[in-house]
């Protein structure tokens, strides 16, 4: 094929009507390796098309949080990559990076696959998605023998919050097998981490009830828990200030500093600089 044409069909953007889309998966979506026992992921945030897909209808799915959602998690691509930077300024390299930049009304990678997409131009992306994660965590158990997936989401209920979902414990069960409820719960945890910077978070106490509706998703619960992965997994929750645009890069400092401190406590990272 032509290298222009090849070119023009693997970038995929058109803008039509105003609308961006695309329908290859890997247009659709940003998958970058990683060299360090991180993944962030971002499933809801997107705003492009899929060429060739309709939006779902959900027929028979329930209309409510942890059910059939088409809302994006406005901001939380951006955040996600700034988080990413973030990370590799401060351990010298790059965390796993899993973002959909597809719409939510046509695919939703937060949802068993029966519940995820609705034809087979989502399908595709959802796969991939789901395979390059797949991938992440395999290596991540390999090459280090742990690794924590982040899942970034946003929510509508509390602005300044942000809500911590672990299924109470299930997908973080490797960190507290290994380290005891510190680990999960305590000042070190990811979620300690944050408080510690000044992040409302929820549950307060740390060792509280996560939120009904905010307690992690297929993903958390695939690759934290149920899938055999045996790494640990973690939602979070950011209530609107923490995505709007102009705060962005100063909360994924923030973000990025609560992640440092808890992967050099307990997933072997180090710090550029570091003895
Ligand atoms: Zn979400």
């Amino acid at each position: 094929m032509d290298a222009w044409l090849r070119k023009t069909i693997v970038a995929g953007l058109l803008l039509a009507g105003g609308v961006c889309r695309a329908a290859a998966p890997d247009d659709l979506l940003r998958l970058e390796p990683g060299a360090l026992p991180l993944v962030i992921s971002a499933p809801h945030g997107g705003a492009l098309e899929i060429t060739g897909s309709a939006a779902r209808r959900g027929e028979g799915l329930e209309r409510k949080p942890g059910g059939f959602v088409v809302a994006r998690d406005g901001g939380t691509e951006e955040l996600a990559g700034l988080v990413a930077d973030a990370l590799e300024r401060r351990l010298g390299a790059r965390p796993w990076l899993v973002v959909n930049r597809a719409h939510r009304r046509f695919m939703d990678p937060n949802r068993r696959p029966e519940e995820a997409f609705e034809d087979e131009a989502a399908g595709a992306v959802y796969r991939r998605y789901h395979d390059f994660l797949t991938d992440a965590c395999t290596t991540m158990r390999a090459r280090h023998g742990t690794g924590l997936v982040i899942d970034f989401h946003g929510q509508g209920s509390a602005a300044g919050t942000v809500f911590r979902g672990t299924g109470n414990g299930l997908s973080t069960a490797l960190l507290a097998r290994r380290f005891g409820p510190r680990a999960v719960v305590g000042a070190e945890s990811l979620f300690g981490e944050l408080r510690q910077r000044g992040v409302v978070v929820h549950p307060a106490p740390l060792d509280g009830v996560e939120q009904a509706g905010f307690t992690g998703g297929y993903i958390t619960k695939h690759y934290g828990a149920a899938g055999g992965f045996d790494v640990a997994a973690v939602q979070l929750e950011f209530g609107a200030r923490y995505r709007a645009a102009p705060v962005r890069e100063g909360v994924a400092e923030v973000v990025a500093d609560a992640i440092t401190a808890h992967a050099v406590t307990f997933l072997g990272c180090r710090r550029v600089g570091a003895e």
